[in-house]
């Protein structure tokens, strides 16, 4: 059987890591939630609309398409038919990401794409309401979590490697910021599903946290 698969958690918990390496060991196909809403992000920024403009932020939700495509290694985020995985990273995109999300009209929006590409099965979803929203029937819905300051290293490191250059200390509080805007927000924060597995990943290595997981989706 194809299963629904739930990756819930902070930033920087490893999330993205794990759901791509867990969709290549199933087969399965990655939906990374939080690229989807960067997308609108980085869309308003670029077309300057108001994040509290709702009917303009509906507008571009509708007129938006998203695909996830794989190629060899890298998975990238094709918007409205341009590559824009570089771009949907940036800190400014990151912070105002947020603020986006936050929006009603947009979650309704990205809720209903995520569904539609999920319902099918053989799918990981990561996000921040996976288990408790999108897909409160899930198979398996797992909780990941780490110390603020490990994923606030951990987001130094990855942008580093794709050559952002960003301060370490900047990069912990902006991770420490973004938590408790998407921990406080009124329309679906951050949650841990009830049935929802935990893991604490700030001392496991990837391999570790994936063997975990393995077994969880297998038993
Ligand atoms: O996972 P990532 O850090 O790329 O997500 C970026 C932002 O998108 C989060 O800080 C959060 O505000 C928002 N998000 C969300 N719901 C999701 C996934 C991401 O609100 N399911």
């Amino acid at each position: 059987t194809k299963l629904i698969v739930a990756i819930d958690g902070p930033s920087g918990a490893g999330k993205s890591t794990l759901s791509k390496a867990l969709a290549k060991h199933t087969g399965y196909v990655n939906i990374d939630t939080g690229a989807m809403y960067r997308s609108v992000a980085l869309l308003a920024n670029r077309q300057q609309v108001d994040v509290a403009d709702e009917h303009a932020l509906q507008r571009l939700c509708d007129g938006m398409t998203i695909e996830f495509v794989r190629d060899t290694e890298q998975e990238r985020v094709i918007v409205n038919g341009e590559d824009v995985s570089q771009q949907i990273r940036t800190p400014e995109v990151s912070l105002l990401t947020s603020k986006v999300a936050a929006q009603p009209v947009v979650r309704d929006a990205m809720v209903r794409l995520q569904r539609q590409m999920g319902e099918v099965g053989g799918v990981v979803l990561e996000g921040r309401d996976i288990g408790t929203v999108v897909f409160p029937n899930a198979d398996v819905k797992f909780f990941l979590s780490a110390t603020a300051e490990e994923r606030g290293r951990r987001r130094y490191e990855e942008l580093k490697a794709k050559g952002v250059e960003v301060d370490l200390q900047q990069t912990i509080a902006e991770v420490e910021q973004r938590d408790a805007a998407d921990s406080a927000r009124e329309h679906a924060p951050l949650k841990r599903a009830d049935d929802a597995i935990d893991i604490d990943s700030t001392r496991m290595g990837i391999d570790e946290v994936l063997d975990f997981m393995l077994q969880e989706i297998s038993a």
